[in-house]
């Protein structure tokens, strides 16, 4: 899913649990749930191939979507300081395969592998079979929509 629906989702869950650290591990946990629903997602083939030459129009996307996540969790939570740790964690499930593309190392390839084959399964690649491109993409968006809408619920409670 995109850094934003990851964004709200994380932070929602962290405003509505008052435990810190089950915020913090729900927040987590929630970044390989919503992956796990049919989704579609922008552009980043020239970051994850390294072409770094045609890569601006990506990283553009990647620090918009991150931006506009955080001015949402600015505008809809109350801003407590554990809300931003939440944002991290759910947002660490990505940076780690972030980090593991730039500098692939032993410790991370499991973790990526899990991330993108098994938790992933649903997103379109064409590579695989798995009847994901049975799903269209108005329904691959509109997971992202109710997420977006179960979190703005939650950061009401
Ligand atoms: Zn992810």
């Amino acid at each position: 899913m995109i850094l934003l629906v990851h964004l709200l989702f994380g932070t929602a869950i962290g405003s509505a649990v008052n435990n810190v650290w089950l915020a913090i591990i729900l927040a987590f946990i929630s970044h390989y749930l919503l992956d796990l629903l049919p989704h579609i997602e922008y552009n980043i083939q020239n970051i994850e191939q390294k072409q770094w030459h045609k890569a601006l129009p990506d990283i553009l996307r990647v620090i918009l979507d991150f931006c506009l996540g955080i001015l949402l969790i600015f505008i809809l939570s109350k801003n407590n300081p554990i809300i931003y740790i939440c944002a991290f964690f759910a947002l660490l499930p990505d940076g780690l395969t972030v980090f593991n593309t730039l500098f692939p190392n032993k410790i991370l390839e499991p973790l990526q592998k899990f991330h993108i084959e098994k938790i992933h399964f649903l997103k379109e690649n064409p590579s695989t079979s798995s009847g994901q491109e049975k799903i269209s993409t108005f329904w691959r968006i509109s997971t992202q929509v109710v997420v977006i809408i179960i979190s703005i619920v939650l950061f009401r409670i």
